[in-house]
């Protein structure tokens, strides 16, 4: 579109509009056009694409799901140089297939929604943006992140603190840590990995554990150039290495759902706690109190031995302020600290929480969400036609890598929009009594769950205790569930006369 017509305000009106470019967004655009459809347009707040790969760039940040199953099956990379990639590496792949797919076209940067609303009368969204755009969209795809609010926490005496204050999604470069006392709050999967990078840089990391993870060793290694040919010359072998990461998510979660069966893990997390903690003081300090699998699982090799350094020391007394020199725990010690790195996750318990989300009738998504975030086959929400979401509410978390639940929803979309295409439906929309109804059955299964028996808090739970993240099954068990959207599940209306 001409610069000209964005200045005058001409409303825009592509067939879909897809909000965020991180995989989820990007594999939204290509299965588009795998499909045919080229009148799309794709919105990213920020000046380029990767989501979380561009947004964390904290020393360490690596995936801790093998590349070969963190990568779009339809876009395989043969030259991954690791087991498990690093975040520049991760970044560098979306770029490359973002200019092998040409999709830059379609992307608008520095474009960041600020409200949909449902114009009933024409059976499209009113998208309009901080730039002060409008969109006439047939189909909204809410593409943009599970896990990219930083939960910051409301701890006393947090703004008297003098020094330097971070999130670590919100990784501050300009702070030198060199000879500095580095304060970690928080020990999950983005501490881990960047622990063992600034130990050593600082001159003490003062680390604060509320709860006790537990930890797996990572099958991490360079791949070497032998695999990486073979890799290119036989795809097949790269696809068993796929297939082999697949069943490596897949059979844990058997026993995430079935408890009784989790002691086996357990066992190999204690083993590793054993081998590599041999100081039984600190041993006690690190082992849970809650079943494996309840928080996600923390896989690394070098956690432990940065905690064993004589520069890093692993404080689990708990916070009780902050001073402006530092942090003081409940046993009255002074952690003096120049500067805190917050490692303390993020806000999921309604991820559209801020968002103007105006459905039919007038319905808010605070409104529709006021019991808690919900949604049928995490995809679509009752009150909210021709919208979809990817890594919607109990679609994935803790399990199976994201990028194959994400594929799934590509595809239970694609079916959607082939859907209303064969029923010439202007508008589509979940039943209520639906979702409804799928929900109580999806809530029953999580209750014997690990997640929601382990007796832990984690991510996973809202604030009410209410699972909102896990889908209860395998991903095989949600990649069945979206092989076909149900027409008889849906609304199907064209200009307002419904369809049989
Ligand atoms: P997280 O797993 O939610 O961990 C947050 C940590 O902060 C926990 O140790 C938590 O303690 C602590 N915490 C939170 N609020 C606190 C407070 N008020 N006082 C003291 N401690 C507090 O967050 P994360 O490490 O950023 O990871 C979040 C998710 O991002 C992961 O589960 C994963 O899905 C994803 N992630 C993935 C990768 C990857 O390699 N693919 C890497 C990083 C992150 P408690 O345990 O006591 O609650």
């Amino acid at each position: 579109m001409a610069l000209s017509q964005e200045m005058d305000g001409t409303v825009e009106t592509p067939d879909v509009l897809i909000v965020g470019t991180g995989f989820a967004g990007l594999g939204m655009a290509m299965k588009l056009l795998d499909a045919g459809h080229r009148d799309f347009v794709v919105l990213e707040k920020a000046d380029g694409v990767g989501g979380t790969w561009r947004e964390n760039t904290y020393p360490g940040c690596a995936c801790d799901v093998a590349s070969v199953m963190y990568s779009y099956s339809f876009a395989p990379n043969r030259n991954w140089s690791r087991m498990y990639a690093e975040q520049p590496e991760i970044l560098d792949y979306i770029k490359h297939v973002v200019k092998e797919r040409d999709l830059e076209q379609h992307i608008r940067f520095g474009t960041e929604a600020t409200s949909y609303e449902f114009d009933e009368a024409a059976d499209r969204w009113r998208v309009t943006t901080s730039a002060g755009q409008e969109f006439r969209p047939r189909v909204v795809v809410l593409a943009h992140g599970a896990l990219h609010q930083p939960n910051i926490p409301d701890l006393p005496g947090m703004g008297r603190f003098k020094g330097e204050m971070f999130h670590s999604a919100n990784w501050d470069g300009s702070v030198d840590l060199k000879g500095k006392r580095v304060a970690v709050i928080g020990t999950g999967s983005s501490a881990v990995q960047f622990i063992p990078e600034i130990a050593g840089i600082a001159r003490h990391v003062d680390v604060f554990q509320r709860n006790a993870h537990w930890v797996l060793p990572k099958a991490d290694r360079p791949l070497k150039q032998t695999e990486r040919r073979l890799f290119a010359s036989f795809p097949f072998i790269q696809r068993l290495y796929r297939l082999t990461a697949y069943w490596t998510h897949e059979l844990p979660v058997l026993a995430f759902l079935n408890p009784k069966f989790l002691g086996v893990l357990e066992l190999a997390a204690k083993r590793t706690l054993a081998k590599q903690v041999p100081d039984p003081g600190l041993r006690a300090k690190l082992t849970p109190t809650y079943r494996i699998g309840c928080k996600r699982i923390l896989l690394t090799n070098d956690y432990f031995p940065a905690l064993q350094r004589p520069d890093v020391s692993l404080t689990t007394s708990g916070i009780d302020e902050f001073t402006e020199s530092g942090i003081r725990t409940k046993d009255g010690e002074l952690h003096e600290a120049d500067v805190v790195i917050l490692a303390t996750g993020f806000a999921t318990d309604n991820r559209c929480a801020t968002e103007r989300i105006v459905g039919r009738g007038g319905l808010t998504i605070q409104q529709a969400w006021r019991d808690g975030m919900t949604a049928h086959l995490g995809t679509t929400v009752a009150g909210f036609p021709n919208l979809f979401m990817l890594m919607g509410p109990n679609s994935g978390g803790g399990a199976q890598s994201i990028l194959f639940v994400i594929e799934a929803q590509l595809h239970y979309i694609i079916e959607c929009l082939k859907l209303m295409r064969s029923r010439r439906a202007t508008r589509m929309e979940i039943r209520s009594e639906v979702q409804h109804r799928f929900n109580a059955r999806l809530h029953a299964k999580l209750s014997r769950s690990v997640w929601n028996s382990g007796g832990c808090h984690s991510w996973f739970l809202d604030n009410k205790g209410v699972n909102r993240q896990s889908w209860p099954g395998t991903g095989t068990s949600y990649w069945r569930a979206t092989r076909r959207p149900d027409p008889q599940a849906f609304r199907l209306t064209n200009g307002g006369k419904r369809l049989k």
